[in-house]
């Protein structure tokens, strides 16, 4: 099963993960976006939120 990962030295958290999908990504006080529940996507696969990612910090791996 493929989750997302976040990449945090590129994360430069502008929070539009956490926009478009806040059930899996959460932006805290550091800046950085955090997957919080890498399963709750049933729609896109989170393409939407790696998609929307300036930085394409948003990458998928392999569970
Ligand atoms: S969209 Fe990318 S740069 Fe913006 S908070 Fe999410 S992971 Fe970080």
């Amino acid at each position: 099963m493929l989750k997302p990962v976040i990449d945090y030295d590129a994360c430069e958290g502008c929070g539009s993960c956490a926009e478009v999908c806040p059930e899996v990504f959460e932006l805290r006080d550091d800046g950085k976006a955090y997957v919080i529940e890498p399963d709750k996507c049933d729609t896109c696969d989170c393409q939407e939120a790696m998609d929307i990612c300036p930085v394409e910090a948003i990458n998928l791996i392999e569970e």
